[in-house]
């Protein structure tokens, strides 16, 4: 059982809106949104990151994108959107557990 901050809202130590489930992912908003629509989605399994995901399993990274284009879809994001996954320092991922971000709402701009 990991004490990581996204397995904590999965046990619901920690609360979290969330917005979709499936069996095997969940996907909550995130608490400091950088788009009107800013939701995480994650596998229930803890693996620090998407590389680590891929390579303990890859049909679910396919789960998660797909339950990740579930929630835009769900959020109305018809103009478009943004599916995004830090990994690693330089990309500046800050929690070890992998999660896609779903960023819409508004034009985004060009990465970086
Ligand atoms: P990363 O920087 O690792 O790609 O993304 C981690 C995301 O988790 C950040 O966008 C941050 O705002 C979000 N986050 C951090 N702590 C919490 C929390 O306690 N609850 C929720 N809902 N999101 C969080
Ligand atoms: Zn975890």
């Amino acid at each position: 059982m990991s004490d990581c901050l996204f397995c904590r809202i999965l046990r619901e130590e920690v609360p979290a809106d969330v917005v979709h489930e499936t069996e095997r992912t969940v996907a909550f908003r995130d608490i400091g949104p950088q788009a009107p629509t800013h939701v995480l989605v994650i596998p229930r399994e803890h693996h620090a990151d998407v590389a680590a995901l891929s390579a303990a399993d890859p049909a679910l990274v396919a789960e998660v994108m797909a339950a990740a284009v579930a929630v835009a879809r769900q959020e109305g994001l018809s103009g478009g959107y943004r599916l995004l996954t830090n990994t690693g320092s330089d990309a500046g991922q800050t929690v070890q557990h992998a999660h896609v971000h779903v960023l819409g709402g508004r034009p985004l701009g060009p990465l970086g």
